[in-house]
């Protein structure tokens, strides 16, 4: 595959030419588009295009796709929509969305196109070190949910064993990991900390496991310096952050260098752009991320919003791959991002910011208002240590680096519930205060 290249160096730099093999693919699919999915056809005339003549245009004169008009689709066409551009007995799997926000979407794919979300998945692998020999402990439930169903998929293409972790609780995992030798483990970030504490609490050290890399989906956490940092020091592994969705695929992975994402090579276009007016942002500048897949013709994203805030460089990473770079990962969500006081915060700052308290286990954000005032209080469960000292130290951390007070709530051990998929640890009270 050709990659788009981007001269070396530190600095960021003008983006290069489209790829010739990237925009080849491009084209092929509208053409397919143009002719098969209903779906599409119908989002370009609507935009004012005529679907025969779409194949031949530039990306960026198509209109952008985004996660409600998928699921307005299928609730209009039931169960799977329109965006299949072909006839429904081509396909092998059908996933749905975690429905964390919404109705879940509902996804298909082709006996091909699982083929490509394995060989995304390879591109994970190896930005992760990871080969034929290691044993791969997938802490997932295997349902519906599309996962780390792809995660198995790929560990199979690159011919190391996978250990699936459906059907167990926290104990039965760390049980089948020391079991079969697992030398790699894949859960959420959250859940990997539970993982830890589950572990430490049985009296089994993380450490003595043999886990020597973690990876790492679902939650922006494994970008994040203070998280990771925790995540190795508990399971002593090098900890490595991926990121991909069931609408468009698995589209990035961290490297040995940990600095940020790389995309993947040649199988997604990325473009950047301002979530409140859809202008493309300047590379270096945070801006929403928005992807097209090239190998999922069965069901297609073009130029799909995906609420992922980024920042784009193009700069060649240490560890010797080009092209962009999303450096610190995903930063938050364009619609996850809360307002308080005036000012932007993302869930993400705050995770660090609590992450760096090591005697914290669970915890959840409140946002609430007082004398019409937006109030933040961390409620935590402390697992060690005196909880006024651990308040005190994360309080002025807080107010350091959010340049306002945060309170604090000390709760005991077992009053949160653990966080194992999607961690919604931001309750937002004040829609329903003013309600
Ligand atoms: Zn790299």
């Amino acid at each position: 595959m050709t990659v788009v290249r981007a001269p070396g160096g530190s600095a960021p730099s003008a983006p290069p030419q489209p790829d010739p093999t990237t925009d080849g693919r491009l084209q092929r699919l509208l053409q397919t588009l143009a002719t098969r999915n209903r779906f599409y056809r119908e989002a370009w005339r609507a935009a004012g295009l005529d679907p025969r003549t779409v194949p031949g245009l530039a990306l960026h004169q198509l209109p952008f796709t985004t996660k409600a008009e998928l699921v307005r689709d299928q609730l209009a066409h039931p169960p799977f929509g329109r965006n299949h551009t072909f006839p429904l007995a081509t396909y092998t799997r059908v996933h749905q969305t975690s429905g964390t926000t919404g109705r879940p979407l509902r996804v298909l794919d082709t006996a091909a196109s699982w083929r490509w979300w394995g060989r995304c998945w390879t591109a994970v692998y190896q930005g992760a070190e990871v080969d034929r020999h290691d044993r791969i402990f997938l802490a997932f439930s295997f349902g519906p949910f599309i996962g780390f169903w792809a995660a198995l998929e790929g560990a199979q293409q690159i011919g190391a064993m996978a250990i699936t972790g459906g059907g167990m609780d926290s104990v039965l995992r760390l049980q089948a990991m020391a079991d079969f030798g697992a030398t790699v483990l894949v859960a959420t970030p959250s859940y990997a900390l539970h993982l830890a504490r589950v572990a430490r609490d049985a009296g089994i050290d993380p450490r003595s496991l043999g886990i020597r890399t973690t990876i790492h989906a679902g939650e922006p956490g494994a970008s994040v310096p203070a998280v990771r940092a925790r995540i190795e020091e508990l399971w002593g592994a090098r900890c490595h952050d991926h990121a991909g969705a069931s609408e468009i695929g698995a589209w990035g992975y961290s490297c040995r260098e940990g600095s940020g994402l790389h995309l993947i090579d040649g199988e997604f276009i990325a473009e950047v752009i301002d979530p409140a007016t859809a202008a493309p942002v300047a590379d270096g500048t945070v801006g929403e991320l928005v992807l097209t897949n090239l190998g999922r013709p069965g069901f297609p994203v073009l130029r799909y919003r995906t609420g992922d805030m980024v920042r784009r460089m193009w700069q060649r990473c240490p560890c010797g791959r080009q092209g962009p770079l999303l450096a610190g990962g995903v930063l938050g969500r364009a619609d996850g991002m809360v307002v308080v006081r005036g000012m932007n915060i993302f869930p993400s700052a705050i995770d660090a910011l609590v992450r760096e308290q090591r005697q914290i286990g669970e915890y959840q954000v409140r946002i609430w208002t007082r004398d019409d005032l937006d109030q933040i209080t961390v409620r935590a469960e402390v697992d060690d240590g005196d909880p006024n000292a651990v308040a005190e130290e994360l309080m002025a951390r807080c107010h350091r680096a959010l340049g306002m007070r945060v309170g604090f709530e000390a709760l005991a051990r077992g009053t949160l519930p653990p966080t194992e998929l999607k961690a919604q640890r931001i309750r937002d009270e004040r829609a329903a205060a003013r309600g």
